[in-house]
């Protein structure tokens, strides 16, 4: 029965039953971390291999390159072919970077501060003001690099099918400081959506007041299905390209979440335009790539068979995790009125939404008990949840013995928040 049709004293009751299972747990002294989508231990092992396959006998590209030597600034050419298949773009389309994507956002944005985004273009440090639209909850890393650059921050809600599309279209029809976008597009960090056809399709067409928009396309979770169901996306460089807006897509991929977090391949797929543009920036920043991680990468993969299979012992490992903390809240919430959840079908995240604000005092009571969740707040822009409701549930890190309980504490310090009124 929802909570708030209980009467008075059956509230009484109820409240004194869960605040004694809370100090159950307290004294159990739990030690918890489901704070960061971290892949686990075992997750790792699956690509142990990668840290022989590449050797003393074996460390030069197909065409002779010597890996171990400086150069090569878009990256190895089997690298090339491997991850443009990966982002589906062409070969001439896409840059092989270093250890991490968010780094490659980070720079780009810089130098689009800096530098401007086009050889004809203004850099956006110049103009009086520089806008992103932030779908929330969103990536909290993606509103920190906005935060530290200072760019101002509009949130944006999102449903199912990804970002409230008529919001966006009416902002960036009439603002000219609006340069950005952030968009995970596939199991979406935290909500777990997959945008539409027409969403992608509306992103690429829409008139923008700034000639020199661009959408940030963080594609992080492209392969990361839990399902058999594997969910497509538009390729937004095409669907821009059709529109006459080549230049306003700029996609990113990692493999962080497929080998090794923060030794994988971060990668940069868009236009040959801006292609060529980012690389001679990119010329005075580096002289290449560790090439030698990419090499690893496609030596252990072959080719995008061997990604696929490898997800899908992710998926073997992970399914289970994501299954408990369905299972828990299901059993311990449906129906009570205090809580709705993400059924994400891939990528790494449940968003879970409480009563208004309520979320806050949730993470602080499950931390005062021993399960550390996201800090409330930070999955909008300036840590700063309007409604004060949204968690993001982390479960790939964590134990799946531990999970149980971890979500069970959650299910208690949620129905005592909301009991209390908050
Ligand atoms: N993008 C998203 C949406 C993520 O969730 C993460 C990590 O959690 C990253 C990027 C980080 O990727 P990388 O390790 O390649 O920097």
């Amino acid at each position: 029965m929802e909570l708030n049709r209980l009467s008075h004293q059956e509230k009484i009751n109820l409240r004194v039953g869960l605040q004694q299972k809370y100090n159950d747990f307290k004294a159990r002294y739990l030690s918890l971390d489901m704070t960061r989508g971290k892949p686990c231990a075992e997750q790792l092992d699956l690509s142990l291999e990668m840290l022989t396959c590449v050797n003393k006998d074996y460390f030069k590209a197909e065409d002779g390159t010597d890996c171990r030597n400086y150069g090569g600034l878009d990256g190895i050419a089997e690298a090339k072919a491997l991850f443009s298949e990966f982002m589906e773009v062409t070969t001439k389309e896409i840059i092989i970077g270093g250890n991490s994507s968010l780094n490659m956002m980070y720079d780009m944005i810089l130098r689009a501060m800096v530098k401007g985004v086009a050889p004809d273009s203004s850099p956006w440090g110049r103009q009086p003001a520089v806008t992103f639209l932030c779908p929330s909850p969103g990536y909290d890393r993606h509103f920190f690099i906005c935060e530290n650059l200072g760019i101002k921050m509009i949130p944006i809600d999102m449903d199912d099918h990804g970002p409230d599309m008529n919001q966006i279209e009416a902002l960036v029809a009439k603002d000219e400081s609006i340069k950005g976008i952030w968009c995970v597009p596939k199991y979406s960090n935290p909500t777990g959506c997959v945008y539409s056809d027409d969403t992608v399709e509306r992103l690429a067409n829409m008139p923008t007041a700034a000639k020199d928009f661009r959408i940030f396309w963080d594609n992080a979770y492209a392969y990361h299905h839990l399902t058999d169901e594997y969910l497509p996306v538009k390729n937004l460089l095409s669907a821009c390209k059709k529109a006459n807006n080549a230049e306003r897509a700029l996609m990113f991929g990692s493999t962080s979440k497929i080998t090794f977090a923060g030794a994988g391949v971060g990668m940069l797929a868009a236009s040959t335009a801006n292609i060529a543009f980012i690389k001679k920036l990119m010329s005075f920043q580096s002289i290449g790539p560790d090439k030698l991680n990419q090499l690893r990468h496609v030596r252990f993969f072959k080719n995008m068979e061997g990604i696929r299979v490898h997800m899908q012992k992710h998926a073997k490992i992970l399914k289970p995790r994501f299954d408990t903390v369905q299972h828990i809240l299901e059993q311990d919430l449906a129906g009570l009125d205090v809580a709705t959840w993400s059924r994400p079908k891939g990528g790494y995240f449940i968003s879970l939404d409480t009563p208004n604000g309520c979320a806050k005092k949730i993470v602080d009571m499950a931390a005062d008990a021993g399960v550390k969740l996201t800090p409330a707040g930070n999955t909008f822009p300036y840590n700063h949840d309007p409604r004060d409701c949204n968690i993001r549930i982390a479960p790939s890190f964590t134990p799946l013995d531990d999970i149980r309980p971890a979500m069970e504490l959650v299910a208690i310090c949620i129905k005592l928040a909301a009991l209390d009124g908050c």
